[in-house]
């Protein structure tokens, strides 16, 4: 930005016509500046030490920044502004599902008796959110061929973390422990993590060359020492784990069991089911598949599904019908235990509900195809420009690669930041690690043809763009309110005042 004494740009107000800058609200704050105007005391004045002890007292006053509450009001309405959001547009940031979410479940979530029941309130005055979990656990059970689920868990990787402990706890409870875990090596960083945390040794797998898992390399590996395999249907390069029964028996011949990455799901719902497939425990992540909102670090439902052999290590408590009647089942002798304060994030779990009553059977089919199809048809109009690591059709998302703007010496990371001066968010980059400079791009089904053809446009024409002026992608994005930051330093130095340009 240009920054002439007394220019509009020094002055910190508008960046770019009614973009702001935003200084932090410690600079904003003003001694004696109030949010609240309360009455004056009309009881009598205690000692706080008296009343909380001394220890729970400080001194002094911490330097909190006083403000207004039309300052703190700008101030976070500013900073949401400069978010981009499903709602603004295309966010095809691969393998997170970044769908629309339809209001409808938005109205159903905020209805007071789920937005304002406490977790502790007795089972009594809960039914209805008991029901809801009930049926939700049930839906969830039938779209994926499993027998129970637990809505628990917060996230899919403690759905994860979960059904990882289940499989240990199953092998201990057998007395047979077991030390490793096959996992291949297009997975998402959370299922080596998953395992670790449980202490198994995770064995790679290579994936084949046509970017699939094949039976002979499991068979190799496997033996009556692995606890189990991880495996994500589609895989991460968004293709179908073509071989997965027979991969599944290899592993239950010696008595191992098989996890499923459940996070690509909006490419099977309502076509095919994990259960079928061999398949004994799996996370959903309902802010993915379930178009809950997620991103920006918000809150997350990661189920966890099993099929009736690890039933019994489910985490407590157990939601579960009592007649006509719902109730939480705590005697569970060997339940992996708790791993959330109260039923998990409830509000998300509300929303999946929704979600799946207002599509319905047919509907979450339709999502599924329409996932598939956009993905394709990506595929389909960029392949000729675009290097495609494993050219075939793909399942809900595509993987490209920069390999083809090599001479050019255009990378991905430069091809992301370009694209956001065409107005969308960049897809996943360099992952999956088996791709170098990997572009991975999930549309999702909530995008119109049109739409999907703006989109590739945009990578059309940035491909064009790497060959006869490499240096406009270089040095890209050009019209965000910062340019390219050095974010090696940007981590490690971070400065977080603001300052006037
Ligand atoms: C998103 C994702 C996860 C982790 O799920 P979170 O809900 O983000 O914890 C695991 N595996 C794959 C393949 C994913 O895409």
């Amino acid at each position: 930005m240009s920054s002439a004494p007394g220019s509009v740009e020094s002055l910190g107000h508008a960046t770019r016509g009614l973009a702001w800058e935003e200084p932090l609200l410690f600079e904003r704050g003003r001694p004696g500046r109030k949010g609240v105007d309360l009455d004056p005391l009309d009881v009598p004045e205690v000692d706080p030490k008296q009343l909380l002890g001394e220890a729970a007292v400080r001194e002094e006053i911490p330097e909190l920044p006083e403000l207004s509450e039309v300052d703190v009001i700008r101030h976070f309405t500013r900073l949401s502004t400069w978010n981009y959001a499903v709602d603004l547009g295309l966010y095809p940031l691969g393998s997170c599902t970044m769908k629309y979410n339809p209001r409808l479940n938005e109205k159903v979530a905020r209805l007071p008796g789920f937005a304002e029941i406490h977790p502790l309130q007795p089972p009594e005055q809960s039914q209805g959110i008991l029901e809801l979990m009930v049926r939700l656990e049930e839906a969830l059970a039938e779209i994926s061929g499993l027998d129970r689920v637990s809505l628990q868990p917060a996230a899919g990787a403690q759905g994860e973390l979960a059904g990882i402990m289940m499989i240990r706890a199953y092998h201990e409870q057998r007395g047979d422990p077991r030390k490793k875990v096959l996992i291949p090596d297009s997975a998402h960083g959370t299922n080596p993590a998953s395992a670790a945390l449980n202490d198994f040794e995770c064995v790679p797998i290579p994936s084949g060359a046509d970017g699939v898992l094949h039976p002979e390399s499991v068979a190799e590996v496997m033996g009556p020492d692995v606890a189990g395999l991880m495996l994500t249907n589609p895989n991460t390069l968004g293709l179908f784990e073509e071989h997965i029964v027979r991969i599944c028996e290899i592993v239950h011949e010696q008595g191992g069991l098989v996890y499923g990455d459940g996070a690509n799901l909006n490419a099977l719902m309502g076509r095919s089911r994990p259960g079928d497939m061999g398949i004994d425990v799996m996370h959903f992540n309902l802010h993915k598949t379930f178009s809950t909102p997620h991103g920006g670090g918000g809150p997350g439902a990661g189920p966890v599904g099993v099929k009736n052999i690890l039933a019994p290590y489910l985490p407590i408590p157990v939601a579960r019908r009592d007649g006509d009647r719902f109730a939480l089942d705590y005697e569970f002798p060997h339940s992996i235990g708790r791993l959330h304060g109260s039923f998990g994030n409830v509000g998300m779990l509300v929303r999946a509900w929704a979600y799946v009553r207002s599509l319905g059977r047919d509907g979450l089919r339709q999502c599924s195809d329409m996932a598939v199809l956009n993905a394709n048809y990506l595929l389909a109009r960029l392949r000729e420009r675009w290097h495609v690591p494993y050219d075939r059709p793909v399942m809900h998302e595509c993987v490209l690669s920069d390999k083809l703007l090599e001479d050019c010496k255009v990378t991905t990371l430069d091809v992301a930041k370009r694209l956001i001066d065409y107005g969308y968010h960049p897809p996943t980059i360099y992952f999956p690690l088996v791709v170098h400079g990997a572009l991975m791009i999930e549309p999702t089904e909530s995008e119109s043809l049109e739409g999907l053809d703006r989109f590739a446009e945009a990578l059309l024409s940035i491909e064009r763009e790497a060959r006869e002026d490499p240096d406009v992608v270089r040095s890209a994005p050009h019209r965000t309110p910062r340019s390219r930051l050095d974010e090696t330093r940007a981590a490690r130095k971070p400065i977080l005042r603001w300052q006037p340009s």
